[in-house]
């Protein structure tokens, strides 16, 4: 079993072009694994509009603002929390920069270097700093405690005290 340090959580997302596509879905759920992170929230999502534009203020006014939005209320979303030591900056790197035509020659094996179809349609999300994370958890996860989770559930993950719920795609308490 892994010995682990400390869990940091981050807010991961399959974006529209992922969750309609079952085989990409599932390489990257494995690769997910593979890399040592723990599933420990998984719900999926359609978003209106309305709460596309909210998720994604920060980007509002910047050319791709429109088109962004549009695309992620086109379909259905999975929204993950997912944990392990400095889950913030493993995630992102595991799915690579933001622009896949770059991504594709300079970080192939990476999620949006091997499953991104265009800049915006690039599979994944992840927040990029503490403060992000926690708001954006709150965002999909309203009655996620992350205080609570920390006292009661992170010294159980940390021991590797769960299982893989394969049909799920989450991590639950043993
Ligand atoms: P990241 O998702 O890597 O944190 P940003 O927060 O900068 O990237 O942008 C949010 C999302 O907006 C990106 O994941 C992508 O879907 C889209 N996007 C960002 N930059 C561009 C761009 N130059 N052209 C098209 N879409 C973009
Ligand atoms: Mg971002």
């Amino acid at each position: 079993m892994t010995v682990r340090g400390p869990l940091q959580l981050t807010l991961a997302l399959f974006k529209p072009d992922v969750t309609r596509v079952p085989y990409v879905l599932k390489a990257i759920q494995q690769r997910i694994i593979e890399e040592d992170f723990l599933v420990v929230r998984h719900r999926e999502v359609r978003l209106l509009r309305d709460r596309t534009e909210k998720f994604y203020a920060e980007h509002r006014g910047k050319f791709f603002y429109n088109r962004l939005v549009t695309f992620m209320a086109s379909g259905p979303t999975q929204a993950l929390i997912l944990a392990h030591e400095d889950a913030i900056k493993r995630w992102r790197l595991l799915m690579g920069p933001t622009k896949v035509f770059k991504t594709k020659y300079e970080a192939p094996d990476t999620i949006r270097g091997l499953y991104g179809l265009t800049d915006t349609r690039n599979s994944t999300h992840g927040s990029d700093a503490p403060e992000t994370a926690a708001k954006e958890i709150g965002f999909f996860f309203p009655e996620f405690n992350i205080e609570n989770w920390y006292k009661t559930e992170e010294p159980k993950f940390r021991e590797g005290l769960v299982k893989l719920d394969e049909d799920n795609f989450i991590h639950k308490l043993l």
